[in-house]
């Protein structure tokens, strides 16, 4: 099984789940650096993938999507559009960057785009069980059981993370995870600056995705007469309907992004262990990085 990381995802869990007294040698907090390895360490032992990518943020706001919708991510951004960061992760990011290579554990990367879509591209790329590791609810879309295509959902945390199926996508969105996108844009995301419907809350977007199936037969049955939608809905999805488009392109993953072929398997020792050594050092992780070797040795 192939586990594709959203690393982002996994840096901040840790980063809030360790106190901020955890630090380096030279007084840095390190707690999202210790979490981070250990939380891969964590995932390993609990699943015991047989290829890991770290997909990393080349673009956590692109441009493509910004012109689609300009409200896009906006709350989380600077006044200059960098994205709002909290106080020492920056350094620790730097650091879980330069380790990753050092270990030989993958990262895959695009500046266009999204860690949602570089997590899309490979997983469109093999016929191989995937596994998603991610805090972002837009990678629900990617849950397929038929192509055994899974969510570990870290919401609550690392060690609390919860494994998504389509079943578990249905009991908790009430759609299926091919409707996620539709039921989003409908009743809006304000984490992601999606406004919405005006006055289509989580229950109708629910109801009217079962419906209609998406947003295409939605817009359709707004434009029908002889449909059953109130009159309310029918107007507000008609005066929405130019958002709908543009929301729903910004909220699908590309699953075509132009990443290079990346090599998954998990090293059998670090590749470059003089360098693994200096960084532990300096970010005093070094117990953390022999339980992720430990893990990946039990998993093999
Ligand atoms: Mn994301
Ligand atoms: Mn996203």
């Amino acid at each position: 099984m192939l586990m594709l990381i959203d690393a982002a995802s996994l840096w901040y869990r840790a980063y809030y789940g360790l106190p901020s007294s955890i630090k380096a040698p030279d007084g840095r907090r390190s707690g999202a650096v210790r979490g981070f390895f250990d939380g891969l360490a964590v995932l390993a032992r609990r699943f015991s993938p047989t290829g890991m990518v770290c997909c990393l943020e080349g673009n956590w706001r692109p441009e493509w999507r910004l012109e689609l919708l300009p409200a896009y991510k906006a709350e989380r951004a600077t006044a200059d559009g960098a994205e709002d960061t909290p106080d020492g992760l920056d350094d620790q990011v730097a650091a879980i960057e330069a380790l990753l290579p050092a270990l030989g554990i993958a990262t895959a990367t695009h500046p266009r785009y999204e860690a949602d879509d570089v997590i899309a591209t490979l997983a469109a790329r093999t016929a191989e069980p995937v596994l998603v590791v991610t805090g972002d609810r837009d990678l629900f879309q990617l849950v397929d059981d038929d192509r055994a295509r899974h969510v570990v959902y870290l919401a609550k945390g690392i060690s609390k993370a919860e494994l998504f199926d389509g079943e578990a996508v249905a009991t908790k969105f009430g759609v299926s995870p091919g409707h996620y996108v539709d039921f989003a844009v409908l009743r809006g995301d304000p984490s992601d600056g999606l406004p919405g419907v005006k006055g289509i809350g989580a229950k109708t977007a629910v109801a009217l995705v079962n419906t209609y199936g998406g947003i295409s037969g939605i817009k359709a049955a707004a434009a029908d007469e002889a449909s059953e939608l109130p009159a309310r809905q029918r107007a507000a999805i008609t005066d929405a309907a130019d958002y709908l488009d543009r929301a729903v392109k910004v909220s699908s993953v590309v699953t075509d992004v132009d990443v290079p072929v990346v090599d998954a398997a998990i090293p059998e020792t670090w590749k470059d262990p003089k360098a693994v050594e200096a960084l532990a050092e300096e970010w005093n992780v070094g117990s953390a990085l022999k339980r992720l070797r430990e893990a990946v040795a039990a998993a093999e």
